[in-house]
């Protein structure tokens, strides 16, 4: 069922506390070096200020662990500022949380003002979920609304205890929240088929739940990078120096046998005798690894066979780089299969993290449907999990 959104809620002279992801990269000098998070809740922050509210938002940065020197590290001011720059406007920033500067500052705030406060991690409440602290949130604001899909995976007293404590007032999601549940959840629902997944990535233990779920729900869901070779091994495949879960060979041949024809491994791999983009090379057949290489990519025809499969598919879903992508030419399979979403008709999602990242770099991020912002929160609603964060706001 849909959540209501902010759109669907009387702002006008209302303070909204709105949870947003500034968890942003900062250099030694606490400059933000990519603010992307920030101007992804430009669309919900600008809604509500268009319509007369006013706004208080709260983040987390990075992991604060109460050092001294981590009140500067962690602080949220650098957002408050750069925010202020993107919306042309002043922004206030609170030095505490729920201490007596935020408590002064939300007083003062009026119809389309907007407040930072400081990193609600400085309070370790917050990953405690603890009522008491979501209490004195709550009570600051009319409206709850959360945009940080990021976060929506923790059940954080921001994400969980806070919309639980404003009671009967509205609690509704941002414009980034809706969408990726309307892709992540919705579409996946109620898929056009054939629907395929393709997996990769280091590990297989990462993404045992979501191979289970997809296996349940997808036409056939390819597998690539690093786990493969897992795979591979649980087929009596020789995998030499190759990245490996031995411990995880049981529970491979357990999905093999579940997947059936669904689950479709790599034919080649692209090898290399050292982790080096300057080591000697060979294609070889899957399970066919010499003892001295390992294997860093899927083969090349691998990549015509996984091709073949996306250009047939209405619904895809993409987690996770067929191999080291960060090192050419072990890019080839994670591009081979990038570009192919991306000429696909179909309705394509590329979850956060690594195949976000690689689908950005190799320049296909405007020819797919939807690429997720969060990499943990993606993976979750990929296991089919709902989220307690998303599940508390009103329905529409
Ligand atoms: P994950 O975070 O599980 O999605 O894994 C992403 C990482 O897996 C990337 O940094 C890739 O370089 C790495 N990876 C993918 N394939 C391989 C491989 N064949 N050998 C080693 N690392 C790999």
């Amino acid at each position: 069922m849909a959540k209501k959104t902010i759109q669907d809620v009387d702002v006008r002279n209302k303070k909204v506390l709105m949870r947003v992801d500034f968890n942003v990269p900062l250099d030694d000098q606490q400059s933000i070096t990519d603010d992307t998070r920030i101007r992804m809740a430009l669309p919900s922050i600008q809604s509500v200020l268009e319509r007369g509210g006013a706004l208080i938002l709260m983040s987390h940065l990075g992991r604060p662990k109460g050092a001294p020197s981590d009140a500067t590290k962690f602080s949220l001011r650098p957002t408050a500022e750069r925010l202020g720059e993107l919306l042309g406007q002043q922004v206030a920033f609170a030095t505490d949380t729920i201490g007596p500067d935020a408590q002064a500052k939300v007083q003062q705030l009026t119809s389309g003002n907007v407040l930072v406060l400081e990193n609600v991690r400085f309070d370790p409440r917050e990953q405690k979920g603890d009522a008491a602290f979501a209490q004195v949130l709550a009570d600051m604001a009319d409206i709850y609304c959360n945009d940080a899909f990021g976060t929506c995976h923790r059940e954080d007293a921001s994400m969980y205890a806070v919309p639980k404590a404003m009671g009967s007032k509205p609690k509704v999601v941002g414009f980034l929240v809706a969408k990726e549940i309307e892709y992540l959840s919705d579409a996946i629902a109620q898929p056009q088929r054939p629907f395929v997944a393709i997996l990769g990535g280091a590990k297989v233990s990462d993404k045992i739940k979501v191979i289970k779920n997809l296996l349940g729900i997808c036409d056939k869901v390819l597998i690539g990078g690093a786990m493969a070779y897992t795979f591979s091994l649980a087929q009596g495949g020789k995998v030499g120096k190759s990245l490996v879960e031995p411990d995880k060979v049981e529970l491979a041949k357990e999905l093999l046998q579940a997947g059936g024809q669904k689950l479709v491994l790599p034919v080649d791999t692209h090898c290399g005798d050292a982790f080096d983009a300057n080591c000697q090379k060979k294609v070889v057949a899957a399970g066919q690894i010499p003892d001295d290489y390992q294997g860093l990519d899927i083969g090349p025809e691998t990549a015509r066979a996984f091709t073949s499969i996306v250009l047939g598919a209405k619904t895809i879903v993409w987690n996770g780089p067929m191999g080291v992508f960060e090192m050419p030419p072990f890019d080839a399979g994670t591009r081979a299969v990038a570009e192919a979403i991306a000429k696909s008709d179909g309705m394509s999602i590329i979850g956060g993290g690594d195949s976000a990242a690689a689908i950005q770099q190799m320049g296909f991020a405007q020819q797919v449907s939807h690429v997720s912002t969060g990499g943990g929160a993606s993976l979750s609603m990929l296991e089919g999990q709902k989220f307690a964060s998303v599940e508390i706001l009103d329905e529409a």
